[in-house]
Order: C-alpha cells, then structure tokens, then sequence
C-alpha cells in the first residue's frame, strides 16, 4: 500500500525520489532556512468513475514557482516539463487514488551564517503530497472578520508570489479572526482596499456582477481566481470585473466567496456580524460552485486543458 504510518511512502527532494523516511535534515536547518523559501500548492482530483486522477492546472502553478523563485533569487535546476513528469510519477509512486494535495517548496539549503545575502545558494527542492478531500458543494460556510492587520504590500514583501514570509501576515490575521469567533479574515491592502484572505482571494457578487480586487490590490497571482473569472464568464455569462473593491462593498454585496487551490469555493456568509445577503448561500456562489466541480472532476470537457491525467491506474496495472 501506498499510504503507511499516515504518510505517503515517496516524496521528492533535490532531484531524487525517496522515502518519506530517508528525508530528513539536521535540526540546526531549522529557523532562517525556510525564511527565504517559495512554494506551490497545488490540487489533484481523483474521478471515481474513470479511476484517474488529474492535475488541476499543473503547468500553471509550476510556472508560478518559477516566478516565485526568480523573484526571491533562487534558481530553479529543472525545466517546468521535466517538474511536472516528476510530480505525476510521484503520483504514480504513492499509488494516490484520492483527492490531494502536492506541495513543491524551494529554499535556500545551508543558511548558517549567511542571513541576509543568501546569494548564490544551491536551491532545494522538495515536493511532498497528502490527502486533502474536496469540500465542494458541501454546503460548508463561514464567517469573515475585517482583520487589523494590513496585507503586506508591494513596498516590502512581494504579494503576487507564494513567497513563505508573507504567510506569518495570513496567520497573524487568522489567529486573530479565530480568537475573535469568526473563521477567516479578509485583509486590507496598504492602499485601504481589499486585497485577500489568509490563502485565498476574495470575491463578491453585486448586482449579478462578479467583482474581485484586481492584481494591484496587494494579491497573490491566483490560479483558482483566473479559472473562476473564464467559468462565470464563458460559462455563466456573467460580467466579471477586476478593480479595487472598498470595505463597506464586503457588506453590502450580495454574495462573496474565497477562492483558492485550498479553498476551492467557500462560501461567506457573514461579515463583521453582517449577513452576507440573506446570510447563505446564494444562487451564482451555487452555481459557479456546480460549474468548478464538473470542471475539476472531468465532467465539463471544454475545460479538459486544465486538467492532466496521472496514470494512477495504468501504472498499478503494469
Ligand atoms: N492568496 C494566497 C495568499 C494564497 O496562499 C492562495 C493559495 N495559493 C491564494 C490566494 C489562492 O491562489 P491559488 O488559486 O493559486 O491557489
């Protein structure tokens, strides 16, 4: 069996498939090695009915960590198609026949002495996966706290990338959202506007518009935002705006939902003790929720490009 101790049996490190087990590093890496590192997230969908399971959106979220890395001076030693052969047979490996998450994280190996200018470091590379079930259409919602915390801006961290650092700015926000009885935080950018939750974009729908703050709003450069805004469009025929959105819009707006590789939809249903509309679900968060699951799970084939097959059943045949 694939899955033993809780834990798949391979992993991925620095060029090399291993076993979970033989992956370790010595504990003085500890504290400044991941200070600098980038990472992925990434979804994999497992169909019943077919018994595959594909990739949603491999090449993009690889592309992604090749900006992460650049951006943070780090060089990335693989061609993007040579990464996604390797995660798709780490797939394979793990025998994985259900949802999961693959998680690629580039860091800076050996960072004794050199805290700041950690200029030319070997990369590492690790990628990892783990189950991570899909909570679409599931009816789960939550509540959202305008958090205290600004979202780091373009002036000192760099937003638009999955750069590790800017994740202790989610946690910082949802640590106080959770203590204060709600769910999740939204954060407001340095400019005092909406920009995202910890881990997820934000969208809201007004008057059958979909609006979503738009790439200078101190974002990431999100996968999961870019599918979304092609499906209500192309699919719902709705009128899909990217622009700065105010606060108060939170409030008033009809429907709003995160959206994330994690996240997939989530629906909010409060804001700041105000009801999100009528305080549920509402019709186009349903059915755009309808719409990303079919794509996801192989049943709307005019998206078959997002998704790549594994080969998990294939190969267990061999
Ligand atoms: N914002 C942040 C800070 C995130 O970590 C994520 C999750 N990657 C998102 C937004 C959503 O991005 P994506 O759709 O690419 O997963």
């Amino acid at each position: 069996m694939a899955e033993q101790g809780g834990h798949p049996t391979y992993l991925w490190w620095n060029g090399e498939r291993r076993r979970w087990e033989d992956a370790t590093v010595h504990v003085t890496e500890l504290g400044w090695s991941t200070v600098g590192a980038v990472f992925e997230g990434i979804r994999a969908y497992w169909d019943d009915r077919t018994e595959e399971l594909h990739v949603f959106r491999l090449r993009e979220h690889l592309e992604r960590l090749a900006r992460s890395m650049k951006m943070v001076r780090l060089d990335l030693h693989y061609p993007v198609d040579e990464l996604s052969e390797t995660i798709l047979d780490l797939l394979r490996a793990n025998e994985v026949r259900e949802d999961t998450y693959i998680r690629p994280l580039a860091y800076s190996a050996d960072t004794s002495g050199k805290r700041f200018a950690q200029l030319g470091h070997q990369a590492a590379l690790l990628i990892n996966t783990s189950p991570m079930p899909s909570h679409l259409l599931s009816g789960t919602t939550q509540t959202a706290k305008v958090s205290s915390w600004r979202r780091v801006s373009d002036e000192t961290m760099p937003p638009r990338i999955k750069n590790l650092s800017n994740y202790r700015n989610g946690q910082l926000a949802g640590m106080e959202a959770r203590l204060d009885g709600y769910d999740t935080a939204f954060l407001i950018n340095a400019g005092g506007t909406v920009a995202e939750a910890p881990g997820a974009c934000v969208m809201l729908v007004r008057d059958g518009r979909l609006i979503t703050p738009d790439v200078t709003s101190s974002i990431l450069e999100s996968i999961t935002r870019d599918a979304l805004m092609v499906l209500a469009r192309e699919v719902l025929g709705l009128e899909v705006v990217e622009r700065q959105v105010d606060r108060t819009e939170l409030y008033l707006a009809d429907e709003v939902f995160t959206c994330g590789t994690a996240a997939e939809i989530t629906p909010i249903v409060g804001v700041d003790k105000y009801d999100v509309g009528s305080g549920e679900i509402g019709p186009v968060t349903r059915e755009l929720e309808q719409v990303f699951h079919d794509v996801l799970r192989g049943r709307e084939e005019r998206y078959a490009g997002w998704r790549t097959p594994v080969g998990v059943t294939a190969a267990a045949a061999v």
